[in-house]
């Protein structure tokens, strides 16, 4: 698996083939290193959104969606607003599996605040491989159960504090949520989520915007 960080909570995900995007927040993102264009030009297969927050790619989603082959993924009224507006989609809701053309997907809990209903996280599990997109969200206790229902290879969770868990919940988000590696999103893009990132190293893998790694 090829996975490269985009900026914020925006990741691509390549395995064999197959192109995962999550939360492709590019208008108006300083830490973006593609242009919407680049990003329809990757030809996706499906854009994971985990809420209705601007700086979650749901405006760039319909645009994507509407104009490549790709499909949304997001909890049912979310998708159901993309669907109004000419994209393409899923809906689906928190606890949900879906298998979409041999990728499985199953919804997670987020805790959060959003406009189109409740956020989200997703596990998503293709040939083998199987990531974590934490989305927004605080610290909770039900993260714990994905250390049952799955053998995770990444998580790709918050750390910027102030609007989701941040630095302080970080040990104990690693002690509940067993994965082979963890990577940091959702930092530094704003002042409000402004992170001490050698603190954060002790806990998660920082990339760069425009990083890719093999895991
Ligand atoms: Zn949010």
């Amino acid at each position: 698996m090829k996975l490269t960080y985009l900026g914020h909570s925006a990741f691509l995900a390549e395995i064999n083939g197959k192109k995962l995007l999550f939360d492709p927040w590019i208008i108006g993102n300083t830490s973006a290193t593609l242009d919407i264009n680049e990003i329809k030009s990757l030809e996706p297969d499906l854009v994971f959104i985990s809420h209705g927050h601007k700086d979650h790619g749901f405006k760039e989603a319909i645009d994507i969606t509407k104009n490549t082959n790709a499909k949304a993924v997001g909890v049912f009224e979310l998708v159901n607003a993309l669907k109004e507006k000419g994209g393409k989609g899923i809906g689906t809701n928190i606890g949900g599996r879906l298998n979409l053309d041999g990728v499985e997907i199953y919804v997670t809990h987020a805790q959060h605040s959003c406009p189109y209903s409740s956020p989200c996280g997703f596990v998503v599990k293709y040939e083998r491989k199987t990531i974590y997109h934490a989305g927004d969200t605080a610290l909770t206790k039900d993260m714990a159960i994905l250390t049952d229902l799955f053998d995770l290879d990444i998580a790709m969770v918050p750390i910027g504090g102030h609007f989701t868990m941040g630095l302080t919940e970080l040990p104990l988000f690693n002690k509940m949520v067993k994965s082979k590696k963890y990577v940091g999103m959702h930092y530094n893009t704003f002042n409000e989520i402004g992170t001490d990132l050698n603190k954060a190293k002790q806990f998660v893998e920082i990339m760069e915007p425009g990083e890719s790694c093999d895991c």
